[in-house]
């Protein structure tokens, strides 16, 4: 990993690499169990592990992951980009994911390319805040819906792209737009990743099928995968270790 900051840093608490809505590093009251991806642990609590089951991630449970961060990664993406109205076909933009999620990006990819030999490639990854804060938001909302109430039900204030943990697929008749989502159901590589995205720990926003998140702890998310099982399970594997020793020699 790489260093960021000299002196003390307790990734737990304060991360210069994810801030707030204002830039300032989070302050985290409530550190998430520092060991296995939480889809993984799901198995052990029968969250709907095995199935087409959403397990959204926030912006208010991870944080948001700022742009110049190494903990993202270049993902392919489709040439173009959605604008106001729409696909705009042009370029190709960068999309980047959270480096805690890109193997499994990598491997559903090899899994979709082998199945239907469909290359998964995506419209947009991370996303920035789009907010300068509150007020500009509720003012946009009004302007737009009529009503903060209303237009809450349209945009949300945080978007789950900016955890870097969810992308928007461009490929295989899946697009970001709500115009032809029934269609979108019906296409093949919906079907599919309704039925195997979960083994790559990829979960739905049912709403929308082109739009997949992927759960992680919130030790993988503020320190990439790099950052292991954490302090705590290794610390129980440690003690197991030297009590089987102690037996042993005592045997
Ligand atoms: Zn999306």
């Amino acid at each position: 990993m790489t260093t960021y900051i000299t002196g003390y840093r307790d990734p737990f608490w304060s991360d210069p690499r994810v801030s707030d809505t204002f830039g300032r590093p989070i302050q985290r009251l409530k550190p998430r169990p520092p060991f296995v991806r939480t889809w993984q642990a799901s198995s052990l609590r029968g969250e709907g592990f095995g199935s087409y089951a959403e397990k959204r991630v926030r912006v208010g449970d991870y944080g948001r992951v700022q742009r110049t961060s190494d903990l993202l990664t270049k993902i392919p993406t489709v040439k173009g980009f959605v604008g106001k109205k729409g696909w705009v076909p042009c370029c190709r933009p960068t999309a980047k994911l959270h480096t805690g999620a890109v193997d499994d990006f990598r491997n559903m990819a090899a899994a979709i390319k082998k199945d239907l030999g469909i290359d998964l490639k995506v419209t947009t990854g991370w996303r920035p805040h789009r907010w300068r804060d509150r007020a500009q938001y509720e003012a946009y909302l009004k302007k737009r819906f009529g009503s903060v109430k209303k237009g809450k039900k349209y945009l949300a204030f945080n978007s789950p792209h900016e955890t870097g943990l969810a992308f928007d697929i461009g490929v295989g008749g899946l697009w970001p737009t709500s115009k032809t989502i029934a269609k979108q159901r019906k296409t093949k590589l919906h079907k599919w990743l309704v039925k195997n995205a979960w083994r790559f720990g990829w979960r739905p926003y049912k709403a929308e099928p082109w739009h997949w998140e992927h759960p992680v702890t919130y030790n993988v998310w503020a320190n990439g995968p790099g950052a292991g099982p954490g302090g705590a399970l290794v610390g129980v594997g440690l003690a197991s270790l030297a009590a089987w020793l102690l037996l042993l020699r005592k045997g």
